[in-house]
Order: C-alpha cells, then structure tokens, then sequence
C-alpha cells in the first residue's frame, strides 16, 4: 500500500510562501483537490489552498470554528474540487508530527483527509494521509506536471 500527495509546482511554492511570511509564528491553511484509489494505494491531488491572515505562536497555531468554516466553503468555489485537510507551518521546528497534530488535528478533520506541515527553517515538507481505517499514514510527496 502506498499513500502519495502530489503537488502542482505553483500550489506547493504558495504554500511555503504563506508559511514565510513569518517564519517565526506557526500558521495554517487549507488544501483542496482529489482523492482516489489505484489497486495499491490512495492518489491525492492538490490543486488549491486557502489561507486568511492568521498567526498563531512560535510553536502552536490553532484552526479557530470559524476559520474551518470558511476552509470549507472555500471549496464550494473551486469546481470539481474537494476539500482535502489542511497544512500548519512548525515555526522554528522541525517538520515532524506532534501527538497533538495526530490526535487533535488530523482527527478531527477525519478519514481520507491530508494533513501536511512544512517547517519553513529546515525548508521541510511532509504529509500523512487518514485512511479509513482511522490510521494515519506517511505519504510519498510528489510533484505533478
Ligand atoms: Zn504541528
């Protein structure tokens, strides 16, 4: 079984780009695009983010009932998209997932959705992706043509 979150070019730099706009302060966005199955593993495309200005601390930034909200209507604009998680920046750390980033944040956001975090001083990159056994798996991160 193989889990692989693939990247247009342009959408993975507008990421990173959001989260060095202040490199010191964690934050966080949503991503949107497609999933789907092959006979040996789950495929996820991301083609969109969302972001609003918001800053959290140097080590925690929190996804507020109303910013969610707005991350998925956000998707109701992006045509043929769907809404597939989030991504967080690890302000002055490693990109490594936290208990926390496991047990709070890609649970809530639940099955067959991303989660990604990009530490922007080690210039580092990850995502997991939640299968529906509930399990949280390391995916391969790819970059789309
Ligand atoms: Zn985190």
């Amino acid at each position: 079984m193989y889990y692989c979150i693939r990247f247009s070019p342009k959408i993975r730099q507008a990421l990173i780009e959001h989260t060095m706009k202040d490199p010191s302060k964690e934050c966080g966005g949503f991503v949107y695009g497609k999933v789907w199955r092959t006979e040996n593993g789950v495929m996820c495309d991301i083609d969109a983010i969302y972001y609003e200005d918001k800053k959290g601390t140097n080590n925690r930034f929190v996804f507020t009932p109303s910013y969610i909200r707005n991350g998925r209507k956000a998707a109701w604009k992006l045509e043929g998209m769907e809404f597939m998680g989030t991504y967080h920046s690890h302000g002055e750390y490693p990109a490594r997932f936290s208990k926390e980033d496991r047990e709070s944040l890609q649970a809530y956001f639940g099955r067959g959705k991303v989660t990604l975090i990009y530490s922007p001083k080690h210039k580092h990159l990850i995502g997991e992706f939640m299968d529906m056994d509930g399990k949280s798996y390391k995916a391969k991160l790819l970059s789309k043509k």
